[in-house]
């Protein structure tokens, strides 16, 4: 009995995702297949950047166009898992047609769309309502945030309509296509390495350093300078102005004190590796106001493996795993997407045997990004990948628990009214 109830609730799931993974195929393949685009197409020439449509004919037209064909397509071909079920399963066949269920309900609302039913358009066309955004693209499931890419930021990318999965898989989920990207630490090993690997996938690249020099990069033998900004730590504010132009903030930038336990050392290591990157990541908050900033904005921190591991250097493990600690709190109520940089011993300056390349890990840190991943683990420690997961999950959790939004709203309005005032005096 509870077998039979788990199999069925197992081809009944298992077909409501192949409906979506046919969803998002179609997608795909009218990007690339000129027959399918020209249907496709209107579903592109609806929406303003705003989400309003161009006007209520062509709206109506690009259901008939596009959102008719797609549910037909995923009702066909929601025909065999349960095929499939009623060869090997016959006794639960009838769950597998749960999938195409679940299409028909896409299938009335897109016909119901089609002819101007505007209560169907508001209850059913969840990923293209106008407004302001309140979330950034979420991780799992597409919001509004996210689809608004696939329109307005690279057609090529984001195809997915309901679940991620397919722009995970395909590496689809994040493009670089014509973004600024700004990397901290520029001069360093793993600085130059993701500067060079962001060039190569399109990024305009910029370099953020404390040295006077600027920086270039090698590529394919030839000398490429890159726009190189110098600043120093303490004066974070002088990048304001730099950072409301920059679409991903990458901040690498950091020292390793080793051995040495000094309150000068203590000093250095907490006002570098964690408050200044801190300071950056708040001014950088600050710079994501309208809907495009909180769809294509993202801030990368690279707050190493030594968050969850030995680093054998116990100031660089405190003050990078505050740091660790800092980003997931601010993660809870970031207007962006924030991604942390869990990075294993490298080869570089501040760790000559190290035993990656910083090139190789650059590549994967992009390879990972590209698949949507937040907490985007580098390493050769097979530790870390079970104790990063257990120490971000409790750690998350705790500070959900334990602390609470900034009603923002709130507090202006009883600025507003002279209430805090009033209050405050009457503590007293
Ligand atoms: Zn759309
Ligand atoms: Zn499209």
């Amino acid at each position: 009995m509870v077998t039979s109830l788990i199999a069925m609730t197992a081809w009944g799931l298992g077909s409501v995702l192949w409906a979506e993974l046919v969803r998002d195929f179609y997608h795909l393949l009218a990007h690339y297949w000129t027959p399918l685009y020209r249907l496709h197409v209107w579903h592109h020439r609806v929406f303003r950047p705003d989400l309003t449509a161009v006007n209520d004919t062509i709206y109506r037209e690009a259901h008939w166009r596009n959102d008719v064909p797609e549910a037909l397509a995923m009702l066909v071909l929601g025909l065999l898992p349960w095929g499939v079920a009623y060869t090997v399963a016959p006794e639960q066949h009838w769950a597998a047609l749960l999938g195409c269920l679940y299409t028909l309900t896409f299938l009335f609302s897109a016909i119901a769309r089609g002819s101007g039913i505007k209560w169907a358009e508001e209850l059913t066309d969840v990923t293209h309502r106008p407004g302001q955004f309140l979330t950034p693209p979420s991780r799992w499931f597409v919001n509004r945030t996210y689809h608004w890419r696939h329109h307005f930021d690279n057609q090529k990318a984001y195809y997915c309509g309901t679940l991620t999965l397919v722009d995970q898989l395909m590496g689809t989920a994040l493009s670089f296509k014509g973004k600024t990207v700004a990397v901290t630490g520029a001069s360093g090993t793993l600085g130059q390495a993701l500067l060079a690997t962001l060039h190569e996938r399109g990024a305009k690249v910029m370099a953020l350093t404390s040295r006077e020099q600027s920086v270039s990069l090698t590529v394919k033998g030839e000398n490429i300078p890159v726009k190189t900004m110098t600043w120093q730590v303490g004066q974070e504010s002088d990048l304001a102005a730099i950072l409301e132009t920059v679409d991903i903030l990458i901040l690498n930038h950091g020292i390793n004190v080793h051995g040495e336990r000094t309150a000068d050392a203590i000093a250095q290591s907490y006002e570098i590796n964690t408050f200044s990157s801190w300071r950056l990541m708040e001014l950088f908050f600050s710079t994501v106001r309208t809907n495009q900033e909180m769809a294509t904005k993202e801030v990368w921190v690279n707050t190493s493996e030594a968050e969850a591991s030995p680093a054998f250097s116990p100031l660089y493990e405190l003050s990078k795993r505050a740091l660790g600690d800092l980003v997931t709190l601010r993660r809870l109520d970031a207007p962006c997407v924030v991604r942390k940089l869990i990075l294993g011993p490298f080869k570089s300056n501040l760790n000559p045997i190290g035993v990656m390349s910083g090139d190789w890990v650059a590549k994967q840190i992009v390879n990972l990004a590209v698949r949507d991943v937040r907490n985007i683990i580098v390493t050769i420690n097979p530790l870390t990948f079970v104790m990063f997961p257990l120490k971000q999950l409790f750690v998350g959790l705790y500070f959900k628990l334990f602390s609470r939004r900034a009603d923002l709203q709130a507090v202006k309005s009883e600025v507003v009214s002279g209430n805090i005032a009033i209050k405050g005096l009457a503590q007293k």
